[in-house]
């Protein structure tokens, strides 16, 4: 199947799972990576990619196999307890945040997932007030 969903090999997250750049890793499975974000925007800001190259979500959901899926998934809700954030844990909760394309402000076009907490992130968009 052809795929309309184009990957650079050359983005930065690409280079981080060749090893050709340093993370601090937090968790690695067979099909996923977690690692912290280089500019926390809170105590708590970790990074879950999938190994598969896959630009957003789109992409992940339309075209990664069940077992990358399942992996990708169990990997970020353990990442999220092990962090301690968890809500009913000792945390107070967090978000999850794919942000997918120039709308969404995405700046690398390898999936991730942003895991962040540790704080009060306030309302989900400036403005918002919901
Ligand atoms: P996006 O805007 O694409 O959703 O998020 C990209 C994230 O990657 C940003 O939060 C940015 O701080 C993080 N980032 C960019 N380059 C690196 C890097 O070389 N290492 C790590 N650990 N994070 C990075």
């Amino acid at each position: 199947m052809t795929s309309k969903h184009s990957y650079d090999e050359q983005n930065i997250f690409a280079r981080i799972l060749r090893g050709e750049i340093p993370n601090d890793t937090v968790t690695e499975t067979a099909h996923s990576l977690a690692f912290k974000d280089i500019q926390p925007q809170a105590p708590v800001h970790v990074l879950v990619i999938p190994k598969g190259n896959y630009v957003d979500f789109e992409h992940f959901a339309a075209e990664a196999s069940d077992e990358e899926i399942v992996d990708f998934v169990r990997t970020a809700g353990r990442i999220s307890a092990e962090s301690g954030v968890s809500r009913g844990g000792d945390g107070q909760g967090f978000r999850v945040i794919a942000n997918t394309g120039a709308h969404g402000g995405q700046e690398v076009d390898h999936f991730h997932l942003h895991i962040i907490g540790g704080c009060a992130l306030g309302r989900m968009l400036p403005g918002d007030k919901g």
